[in-house]
């Protein structure tokens, strides 16, 4: 018996891979090689250098097809949006970023969450990786066990490597180490621009409170971001915790003397 409820091809064309600021269009187009063997097919590219490009095409070799229809966005949380749940792909632990997990393990909870929604997994350019801040838009970060002494892997191999676990994955028989149990008045996972909104919306409301002050931030908004990525936010409750926010800001409209 199959753990995953899903058939592995359409769990598979649930995972959107995302390229940020990619530098070389021959990494493009091998990432779109690397995609397709395994069975993926939804490339997204976050302000690509270079793109389309006569190089990606010859990378890509009988995946062109993947480039022909890859999304190309200005943001991160653009590439994000509609999806429940994003895994980053860095080489090394960063400040305020989510725990670094097992690429197997990971990937497991991803195909969990694919289940029910779009999930992704984020890659960051070829000379600095990801920044900080788009770090913080995932829920889950993987390193890739390397060499200790060298440790980074073209941005075509990193693909390769995490698409072939997904397809293990998928189509493996045995039941993965993270099933997720059934519990009682669940509502679907948050989308990522739900938790944007939020993210908005609480912003205001604190900067009007005079609890944030947006002259001097520190690591209020990331370490907001860390917790509500950790929650795995339900719509529910992304609702309840805005109209909680929205009733504060009706009192102090009433509360107003002006
Ligand atoms: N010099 C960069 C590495 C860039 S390699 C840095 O230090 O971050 C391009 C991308 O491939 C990385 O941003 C990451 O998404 C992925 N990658 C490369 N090696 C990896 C590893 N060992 N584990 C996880 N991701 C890796």
């Amino acid at each position: 018996i199959e753990f995953y409820t899903m058939n592995p091809e359409v769990l598979l064309s649930r995972i959107r891979v995302v390229l940020c600021r990619p530098s070389h269009p021959g990494n493009i187009g091998a990432v779109a090689r690397a995609m397709k063997t395994m069975g993926l097919s939804n490339l997204y590219l976050v302000s690509p250098k270079q793109f389309p490009d006569p190089e990606a095409d010859t990378r890509a070799t009988g995946a062109v097809d993947l480039l022909q229809k890859a999304k190309i966005t200005a943001s991160l949380a653009e590439a994000l949006a509609g999806s429940t749940f994003a895994v980053a792909l860095s080489a090394r632990q960063r400040d305020l970023g989510p725990a670094i997990g097992k690429p197997r393990e990971t990937v497991a909870r991803l195909l969990a969450e694919a289940e029910s929604g779009e999930v992704a997994l984020v890659f960051g350019n070829e000379t600095v990786g990801l920044t900080n801040e788009e770090i913080l838009h995932c829920q889950a970060a993987v390193t890739i066990p390397t060499n200790p002494e060298f440790s980074s892997l073209n941005l075509g191999s990193a693909v390769q490597v995490l698409c072939h676990e997904c397809r293990m994955a998928a189509f493996s028989e045995k039941p993965p180490a993270v099933a997720q149990g059934v519990t009682p008045f669940t509502s679907p996972a948050a989308t990522q621009d739900e938790v944007e909104g939020l993210m908005g919306h609480l912003e205001s409301v604190m900067t009007a409170t005079g609890f944030f002050n947006p002259a001097q931030p520190g690591r209020l908004m990331p370490k907001l971001r860390r917790l509500f990525g950790r929650a795995r936010l339900e719509q529910d409750e992304i609702n309840i915790l805005r109209g909680i926010l929205a009733s504060t800001q009706v009192k102090t409209n009433h509360g107003r003397k002006d």
